[in-house]
């Protein structure tokens, strides 16, 4: 049994706790790994890494920090399919899927390949008599990266390329439950030609992501989670005078008018509710129908998700498995909770017949007609393939919904209306919204964020945000002599 270590100062090391956690196969149910579960003594020791790393990695130049990050761009380009291998074995979402989650993550390293013009600032002369005032931003140091099980490749290269390009060094706490591709990802990157330590991974649990927090080297957290871990990193690393920014869960509705296009309505509802076995932070889990067209719509999506292959990702098939037995047995309980409060399964997913093996995490796709707000099937994030539909009778009834909810991470609107799409995006109390774009995550030159319980901090990922958020400004006032002046005076400096 292989046992998953940290990656510090360069090389791969076990580390000093003996704690360990079970890495499984979901598609097969069997445990394949045990990954280590870092210490606050491991921690602090990549930390340190970390703080020697920074002291001259922020005094690189911007041409050696985008020749590292190209370099980097082009060993994960071609190496794409055997990450995807990795992801699809520890988390068992289907190989496609895995590798539309790699394309995404290089999108962000593209980016930061980018960042001389991001970094650049602002210069204004003669802002009093032959004094010039300009703008720049420096690194923060050593910052600290604390990611989901549900993208172990996209969601670290939401910020690890945005933190080291702007002069940081990183300590990444990857998700215990599918640690290794964040361990190839840092062991590209010093192929790639980063210094030892300035990119970091500890694998780890609770007992990590508190040392993290608490530590008073790290300077800055980017979490991504779910909600009230989301908030508890917030409040904690905020308490302990780092900048922070915890992106945390989501109940995504998707509105459909009755001038939509319903086929096209039904392919993305499947899509995006059901892709990635709904383990997306931006997956459609509330399908608002505003009368009159949710039978219509049910009855498309219902044939729609007929066709679906539910099985061993590697297999060809539409919809792997969930990521452990825990979370399979938890959205199965919510299945059952929505049949008790009286909403209509049209389609059971506890029936299905996978393509694999018999002790895999299985679910297959769900789909509950008739939900109403109240039922926990809708109140919850479930984080599974179940959709469920609620019938509202008109557009301000949808707005009020969506509203209502706690969170606001994505929306997406389905309408032939331009006027009622554009009042849509405007009201939405939503931070990414789709117009017939069911999953609306923004390109990575955008920052990707939502609002109220789905993000705890100022600013978003990736992006000009993200840019902001590894940095800090500073504003120089200075005036070559002409050795003219003004001699002494007290008063406030005004321009003259
Ligand atoms: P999680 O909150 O259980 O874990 C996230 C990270 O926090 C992991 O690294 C984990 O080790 C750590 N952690 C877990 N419990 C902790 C605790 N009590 N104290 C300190 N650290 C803890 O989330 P998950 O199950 O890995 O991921 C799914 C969640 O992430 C969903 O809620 C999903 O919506 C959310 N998510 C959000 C976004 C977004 O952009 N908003 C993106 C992806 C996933």
């Amino acid at each position: 049994m292989s046992t998953i270590g940290h990656f510090v100062d360069g090389k791969r090391i076990s580390g000093d706790s003996d704690r360990r956690g079970d890495v499984f196969d979901p598609a097969t149910g069997r445990r394949t790994g045990q990954v280590a579960l870092a210490s606050a003594a491991d921690v602090a020791g990549a930390v340190e890494a970390a703080e020697r790393a920074a002291r001259s990695w922020r005094d690189a130049s911007l041409a050696k920090r985008t020749a590292v990050m190209f370099a980097f761009r082009e060993l994960v380009n071609a190496r794409r399919d055997r990450l995807a291998e990795v992801i699809t074995a520890e988390h068992g979402k289907v190989l496609a899927d895995a590798a539309g989650e790699v394309q995404r993550g290089l999108e962000v390293i593209e980016y930061a390949c980018g960042i001389p013009s991001a970094l650049r600032g602002g210069f204004s002369e003669n802002v009093s008599t032959e004094v010039d005032s300009y703008s720049l931003r420096q690194p923060l140091g050593v910052v600290a990266v604390i990611s989901p099980f549900n993208f172990p490749v996209m969601v670290p290269l939401w910020f690890v390329p945005v933190a080291i390009a702007c002069g940081n060094a990183v300590v990444l706490k990857p998700s215990e439950k599918d640690p290794s591709a964040a361990l190839l990802l840092a062991e590209w990157f010093t192929e790639a030609g980063l210094p030892d330590g300035v990119l970091n991974v500890v694998n780890g649990d609770k007992e990590a992501v508190d040392a993290l927090l608490d530590h008073p080297g790290v300077k800055a957290v980017s979490f991504v989670g779910s909600t009230p871990v989301a908030r508890y990193v917030h409040q904690r690393g905020s308490l302990a005078g780092k900048r922070v920014q915890a992106l945390g869960g989501a109940k995504n509705h998707m509105v459909v008018l009755p001038d939509a296009d319903l086929d096209l309505a039904a392919d993305a509802a499947v899509n995006a509710g059901f892709g990635s076995a709904g383990e997306r932070c931006m997956a459609i889990s509330a399908l608002v129908a505003v009368e009159p067209v949710a039978d219509a719509l049910v009855a498309r999506i219902a044939e729609r998700m007929g066709r679906l292959r539910t099985g061993d990702g590697r297999r060809g098939c539409d919809m792997g498995p969930l990521v452990t037995a825990a979370h399979a047995e938890r959205v199965r309980s919510y299945v059952e909770s929505g049949i008790a409060a009286g909403a209509v399964p049209v389609v059971d997913g506890r029936e299905v017949t996978p393509d694999g093996d018999a002790d895999g995490f299985w679910l297959g796709p769900t789909l509950f007609d008739h939900v109403t707000p109240e039922m926990s099937i809708y109140t919850d994030e479930i984080f599974g393939p179940v959709l469920s539909v609620v019938r509202v009778g008109s557009y301000d009834e949808a707005v009020e919904l969506v509203n209502a909810n706690p969170y606001g991470n994505g929306t997406a609107i389905f309408t032939n209306d331009g006027g009622a799409a554009r009042r849509y995006q405007h009201e939405v109390e939503v931070g990414m919204i789709g117009v017939n774009v069911p999953i609306p995550v923004p390109m990575a030159y955008y920052s990707f964020g939502g609002w109220k319980a789905s993000l705890f901090g100022d600013l978003h990922a990736h992006g000009a945000d993200g840019v902001a958020f590894f940095t800090r400004g500073k504003v120089v006032t200075s005036r070559w002599l002409d050795p003219r002046h003004g001699g002494v005076n007290l008063g406030f400096p005004t321009q003259t």
